[in-house]
């Protein structure tokens, strides 16, 4: 697809083409099988500043939360009580947290309950990266959030495009299973940005990609931003999709942020995933990246039961698979 057509489908030229298009080939390549990740949130220390996220340093309203290790092996361990493939241990870039101790927790998750990992930490050396990855850490999410360098520069404050995408290559070579996305409506991108940043994801070709729609946290530097379109972000995942055939796109937490049921509709336009949160319910709430984040207050297992029942309400069957990247098995 040019550019200029997917700046017209993201100003909405044909829902009803895009959205069936994209469920039919999600369907052809997952069948009716949705995928869960349990979300394990264990730290909302940040070291960085981006101006959209309620973790960021100077955020002084937030109560801040450390899991220990062997707090986060317990919950690791739930996942494989409630039948659960995948853990995702993500946090801030929070560096009190050394190589050896997520080492330990990579370790001690594939040994208790044989689950696939895949770990979401933001900006690490890359010696940290090969470390998890001999620990055995199957994945990594970083999302570019966008590949604009003037709305990058601006959002994440002395960060760049270009040390985000050296890092996601220095991920590929160490062998991860490798997520990234995008944040759509964040203050600043244009459709055309839009268009041109879901092109670059799907030239990378990833295993897992994520759209989600930006959600203005009040205590940042955004917060009396306009809130994402949730039908534009529906539409950026219809497009991806189509871009990736074989990619696993998650309807993300972002969407029911801003509308109730949107998550659901996600898993009828192209996504495949889901990433029901594990976090113990004492921290949850805190994880508070954006309001309406973690804003279903219930213990771990009643949320992934929870998730369990919204697939199904769509149609769909939860998997209990670990769900690992269809696009490596075609490139052999
Ligand atoms: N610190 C790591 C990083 O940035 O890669 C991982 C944690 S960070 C909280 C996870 C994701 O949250 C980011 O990749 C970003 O896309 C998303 N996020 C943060 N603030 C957001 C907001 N206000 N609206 C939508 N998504 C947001
Ligand atoms: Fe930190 Fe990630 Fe939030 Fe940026 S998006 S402030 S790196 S937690």
């Amino acid at each position: 697809m040019r550019p200029s057509e997917i700046t017209k489908l993201l100003a909405g030229a044909d829902d009803a083409g895009l959205f069936s298009a994209a469920d039919a080939l999600t369907r052809q390549n997952f069948g009716l099988e949705i995928y869960l990740r349990g979300i394990i949130e264990f730290s909302n220390h940040c070291a960085n500043n981006c101006r959209y996220c309620g973790l960021r340093r100077a955020n002084r309203g937030l109560a801040r939360y450390r899991m220990d290790v062997d707090d986060i092996l317990v919950a690791t361990a739930l996942a494989g009580e409630v039948s659960i493939g995948t853990v995702v241990l993500q946090s801030g870039d929070d560096f009190a947290y050394s190589k050896e101790d997520i080492g330990r927790i990579v370790t001690g998750a594939k040994a208790s309950s044989g689950v696939a990992v895949t770990l979401s930490l933001g900006d690490r050396p890359a010696a940290d990266l090969d470390y998890w990855r001999s620990c055995g850490a199957d994945r990594y999410l970083l999302k570019m959030e966008t590949f604009d360098e003037a709305l990058y520069a601006r959002s994440r404050p002395g960060l760049t495009v270009a040390d985000r995408l050296g890092r996601i290559e220095t991920l590929r070579a160490a062998g991860y299973e490798v997520g990234s996305g995008i944040i759509t409506d964040l203050p600043g991108m244009t459709l055309d940005i839009l268009a041109r940043d879901l092109l670059r994801l799907a030239e990378l070709d990833l295993d897992m990609i994520a759209a989600g729609p930006f959600v203005p946290h009040p205590d940042t530097p955004y917060g009396a931003e306009a809130a994402g379109s949730v039908l534009i972000a529906l539409r950026a995942m219809a497009i991806l999709r189509l871009l990736n055939p074989l990619a696993n796109i998650p309807s993300t937490s972002a969407l029911s942020a801003l509308r109730e049921g949107a998550r659901e509709q996600g898993l009828t336009v192209g996504a495949n995933v889901i990433m029901p949160s594990l976090t113990p319910e004492t921290v949850s709430a805190a994880y508070n990246i954006y309001p309406g984040k973690n804003a279903f207050r219930a213990d771990a297992a009643s949320r992934v039961e929870a998730a369990r029942a919204a697939i199904r309400r769509v149609g769909r069957l939860p998997s209990t698979a670990v769900g690992g990247s269809k696009r490596r098995r075609r490139h052999g």
